[in-house]
């Protein structure tokens, strides 16, 4: 969406592609490269072979992210100004949408694992949206004279059901079964928002503790994954409250929160599924997913009925997308022939936000 169509239609919905690099498995294998990005003209391109036809479609995007781009880029060219409208009091969120294996937890997270900030406090190259987002607010408020706060939380979303990703661990991961993990009520807070009760809130103090908080978070994420088969969403969840002093001596508290999401594999309500008839139970199982796609529908299309009340992750988010709130899908895909059908469908679906 350009920006002059934006401001017309009074909707902050940017999308985004990204295309990850080949991985070593499909370099060896020489796998045909089916995805061609070009990052000046926002274009997409895809060459499909059907019936012995070559065929190319081509998809325009707000940006689009090749496989060289590094983290580094993305987060400057699409993140940034977002981040800058939560430091002035707004909500805004961002969405990882993709296959299973295309990068939403590289784009979102990064390579954590060992990761670390530098002696001056920078970065690895490898850190994702969510350890940047934080750096960069902790760098804007440190630069501030203002009083201020930093809360954080993370949590986990399948089947409808909530869990913690920051809450102590009580299981020993070998045991780590869905019902044994202790699922949290969502309730109406009675101002128009939800609270997730029993929720844990991590106080942040420097953004050199994120790596700790994310390892915590996504080791539990982690365990679970290869279980819940790519079906659950995570969110992360950044709150700042800013008290500020007015030239006329009165206190001013602004409060924003940024919203990064995770989502579940996308293949999980593609047509694939769609066609082997498991279309009802991949519903079932990602009613948020779905939700979300018509939430957004709704907010981009004007319609008068957004349908935030039909799944928990659009219930949380409901504070967080549509009116003066800026809303960032990032769809990933990969390169690679093998995985054509579901490039198209995060595609259509990525397109049919704008
Ligand atoms: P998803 O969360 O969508 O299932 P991952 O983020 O786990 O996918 O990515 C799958 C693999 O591809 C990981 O090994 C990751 O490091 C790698 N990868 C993904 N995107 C990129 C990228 N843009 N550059 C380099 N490696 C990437
Ligand atoms: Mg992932």
């Amino acid at each position: 969406m350009s920006g002059r169509h934006e401001k017309e239609k009074g909707v902050n919905v940017q999308v985004l592609l990204r295309c990850r690099p080949f991985s070593e498995d499909e370099l060896r294998s020489n796998a045909p490269q089916v995805v061609k990005c070009n990052d000046y003209q926002r274009e997409v391109s895809v060459s499909q072979n059907i019936a012995g036809k070559q065929l190319d479609r081509v998809f325009t995007f707000d940006k689009v992210f090749g496989p060289s781009a590094q983290q580094k880029d993305l987060y400057e060219q699409a993140v940034v100004p977002i981040v800058n409208e939560v430091l002035e009091g707004f909500n805004c969120t961002i969405f990882a949408y993709g296959q299973t294996g295309t990068g939403k937890t590289y784009t979102m997270e990064g390579e954590c694992k060992r990761a670390k900030t530098g002696p001056n406090g920078e970065l690895p190259a490898e850190a994702g949206v969510i350890p940047r987002a934080v750096q960069q607010i902790f760098d804007t408020l440190e630069g501030q004279n203002a009083e201020y706060s930093v809360k954080v939380t993370f949590l986990e979303l399948y089947n409808e059901e909530i869990t913690d990703l920051l809450a102590p661990e009580e299981i020993s991961k070998v045991c780590l079964e869905e019902k044994q993990k202790k699922q949290l009520p969502l309730m109406e807070d009675g101002k128009g928002g939800v609270l997730v009760r029993g929720l844990e809130e991590e106080i942040v103090t420097s953004a050199s503790e994120i790596f700790s908080l994310l390892e915590r978070g996504s080791a539990k994420r982690r365990t679970a994954e290869t279980l819940l088969n790519n079906r659950s969403h995570s969110l992360f969840s950044i709150t700042i409250h800013i008290k500020e002093a007015t030239p006329e001596g009165e206190e001013l508290i602004k409060c924003g929160k940024l919203n990064l999401v995770d989502l579940a594999g996308s293949e999980n309500i593609s047509r694939s599924g769609a066609r082997e008839g498991r279309a009802r139970e991949a519903g079932e199982i990602n009613k948020s997913l779905l939700t979300l796609g018509r939430v957004i529908n709704a907010l981009v299309e004007h319609l008068g009925h957004i349908p935030y009340r039909d799944s928990k992750l659009t219930r949380l988010l409901r504070d967080s997308l549509g009116g003066r709130t800026k809303t960032c899908i990032i769809a990933t895909v990969s390169p690679a022939v093998h995985c054509l059908e579901e490039t198209l469908s995060t595609l259509d679906y990525a397109h049919r936000a704008k």
